[in-house]
């Protein structure tokens, strides 16, 4: 039989220079927020001595204490007690993997030993892991090494995957997913939810006169003036694609959505690219403004419209202004 093939050890530094990130972000975080859930003293000491060299390890002695703590500090990863005087470690982790806050946090159940039933309910409650009393320190060592692995690649995942990669501001995937959730919350609560569509002017006279380089660089700068003008804590800025960007404005009447976007235009000017292109002399946007009641019916497609529309009257109209739908 042929022997398989050697494949060369060397590294190409090239790669090893633009994976060097990736590698040191896909390793586990250095230390890691553990929370100990045991009503029994002795065990908490138990599981303190195996992790706090290399973790912050935090200790509750009941369920009640352990979704408190949780409430207000998530923790990386949980050791939690099955049999506990009250509030159970089974009911423990159901109560957190029902929370959309919290449920991304592994559970790693600590059962006594030999008892299948126990085991088996662990998992259905959405248990990742069990590990067994008496511990075994290098087990359960390695065990809570490989989840926070996990965790932390989950993690930067779904950080890849919402983020737009040029400006980092939120990507057209997480600005849709939030429409979706900011239409439905409205449409519930009978309020009103504002959209800014926002466009650079003569952006590709901007590239051509100045180079794509630059160009990147502008709409970095964009972006972070943009994302300055969004005041409140529900507000949500982001790339929409090319030099395109979207603000949802929850609980926004039009008065409110036209001061965000002057703001935002403020914000762009303040920035005072010079754009050789552009009859105003520097780099401004249009923004068209809609706002809607999503408790009178439709559905988010249509505020995209409406604003989009406005967005295409404030560019007919010469540029560089705002227009708002009703105005
Ligand atoms: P208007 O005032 O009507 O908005 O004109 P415009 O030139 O801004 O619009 P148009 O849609 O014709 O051109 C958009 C240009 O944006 C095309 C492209 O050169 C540029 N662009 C899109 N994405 C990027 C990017 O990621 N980086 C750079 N540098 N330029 C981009
Ligand atoms: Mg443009
Ligand atoms: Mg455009």
């Amino acid at each position: 039989m042929m022997p398989p093939p050697v494949i060369d050890p060397k590294p190409d530094p090239a790669a090893a220079a633009a994976g060097g990130a990736e590698v040191a972000a896909f390793s586990p975080p250095p230390r890691a927020r553990l929370l100990v859930v045991d009503d029994q003293p002795v065990n908490i000491h138990a599981l303190f001595s195996v992790f706090a060299d290399d973790h912050d390890v935090f200790a509750a002695t009941s369920g009640e204490q352990a979704l408190a703590f949780c409430q207000q500090t998530p923790p990386d990863l949980i050791l939690l007690d099955v049999v506990m005087h009250g509030m159970d470690g089974l009911e423990v982790c159901r109560r957190i993997k029902s929370d959309p806050e919290l449920r991304g946090i592994p559970v790693v159940f600590v059962t006594g030993q030999n008892n299948p039933d126990e085991e088996a309910a662990c998992w259905d409650v959405g248990a990742v892991d069990f590990i067994t009393k008496p511990i075994n320190a290098r087990t359960v060592r390695n065990r809570v090494r490989a989840h926070l692995t996990l965790k932390h690649q989950a993690d930067l995942l779904r950080r890849l995957a919402t983020a737009d990669g040029l400006t980092g501001l939120p990507n057209r995937r997480q600005f849709d997913e939030r429409m979706e959730a900011e239409w439905q919350r409205a449409r519930r609560s009978g309020t009103r939810l504002a959209l800014l569509m926002i466009d650079i002017d003569h952006f590709k006279a901007f590239n051509d006169s100045v180079g794509h380089l630059a160009g990147d660089d502008c709409l970095r700068a964009v972006a972070v003036a943009i994302d300055s003008a969004m005041r409140r804590p529900g507000d949500l800025a982001a790339r929409l694609g090319g030099e395109e960007f979207g603000c949802i404005l929850p609980e926004t009447e039009s008065a409110g959505a036209l001061g965000v976007a002057e703001r935002v235009q403020q914000a762009i000017g303040r920035l005072r690219i010079g754009h050789p292109a552009s009859p105003h002399g520097s780099v401004s946007a249009s923004i068209g403004v809609a706002v809607a009641t999503p408790a009178d019916g439709g559905k988010p497609a249509d505020l995209l419209k409406a604003a989009d529309a406005q967005l295409y009257s404030a560019k007919r109209d010469g540029r560089a202004r705002i227009a708002v739908a009703g105005d």
